[in-house]
């Protein structure tokens, strides 16, 4: 049997030591909210369709779509199988009801079949993802559309073996830049911009403050990835380590000379830094339209995930994907200060 361990490039590929997680949007990671309702057990069955009509037309629940009319009653043992949900606490006549004939309007429902009512949480808001509706439905029966991509991922299962070994490979190469930036006294952070549709790695750059205090590793990567399609602001060659497919012969690439073939700088490409990028970093890949974000570790100010969540902020005009975790060790012990 194969051994689960490959060789790459003399370092030894273990992707099991290592589980990317997606990095979801604010309201996808956030508890769904409770708000207070009032139900009533319903003791005649049989009224049950009559009552949910009636209630629905005197307290129609708007913006609670996700919320089930009806749910088992989840008392062991009781003598009423179902409650039925009367309406927000906030809609009620009077908010301290004590009794189901002062909630409801005479004329509008028939309280025969009706018991008397009790204050129930709610979520607020319909679930996301499978996290979410778990803990919801605790609290009473919601429906929930599942996106299954997302519960995949929240497993840590949405990148099968090959891709990580490809992630993996992407990975140690922005490591071996962040090593390159830290042995000249620069923050030790690499960043690789990967073009997934052909595997093609379109540059290398790493941290570069010694030049300019704006130069991080992700600024410089989308610098050399400009200059690769003929534009870019600055020059890295004095940097071995930072390079691109236009500059280097490492990559075996033949230089794009047509314009009108290449993407809007890093539309559908994918980058993989060692440490969660900053705010200034993350806005960048946002005006250069990146594809996927792949990072090793969080950082305190970082800004996809830690301090903000960019890349899912509704009133920016592009959104990309983003994981963590790839390699997460060996971007951790980069942030080990070097004997000397
Ligand atoms: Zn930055």
């Amino acid at each position: 049997m194969e051994p689960q361990t490959k060789r790459w490039k003399g370092s030894v590929c273990d992707t099991d030591s290592w589980v990317p997680y997606p990095v979801l949007s604010d309201e996808q990671s956030q508890e769904v909210g409770l708000i207070e309702a009032f139900a009533a057990p319903i003791l005649d069955k049989k009224e049950t369709s009559r009552l949910v009509r009636e209630l629905n037309s005197v307290y129609p629940l708007s913006g609670l779509q996700h919320i089930k009319r009806v749910r088992v009653c989840q008392k062991e043992g009781s003598p009423h199988p179902l409650e039925v949900l009367v309406c927000r606490v906030s809609d009620a006549p009077d908010m301290k009801v004590i009794s189901i004939d002062s909630l409801l309007p005479s004329d509008g429902v028939r309280c025969n079949g009706l018991g008397e009512p009790f204050v129930v949480k709610v979520p607020a808001r319909p679930p996301l993802t499978r996290p979410q509706f778990e803990l919801a439905s605790k609290h009473w029966p919601t429906s929930f559309h599942e996106d299954k991509q997302v519960t995949v991922a929240l497993r840590g299962e949405l990148f099968s073996p090959p891709q990580k070994a490809a992630m993996h490979a992407y990975m140690m190469s922005a490591v071996a830049a962040a090593r390159a930036a830290k042995k000249m006294g620069m923050e030790p952070v690499g960043a690789v911009v990967v073009d997934p549709s052909t595997e093609r790695i379109i540059a290398v750059g790493h941290d570069c403050r010694a030049d300019h205090p704006l130069h991080h590793a992700v600024m410089v990567c989308i610098d050399l990835v400009a200059r690769s399609q003929g534009g870019g602001c600055y020059s890295f060659d004095r940097y071995p380590a930072c390079l691109t497919s236009l500059t280097s012969d490492a990559f075996h690439n033949e230089p794009d000379t047509d314009a009108s073939s290449q993407p809007y700088i890093c539309t559908g490409y994918d980058l993989y830094v060692t440490r969660e990028p900053c705010v200034m970093c993350a806005m960048a890949l946002v005006h250069s339209r990146i594809g996927r974000v792949f990072y090793g570790n969080t950082a305190a100010d970082g800004a996809l995930g830690t301090k903000f969540r960019v890349h899912s902020q509704k009133d920016l005009n592009h959104h990309f994907e983003v994981y963590r975790g790839i390699l997460s060790k060996q971007c951790e012990d980069l942030n080990v200060p070097t004997a000397t």
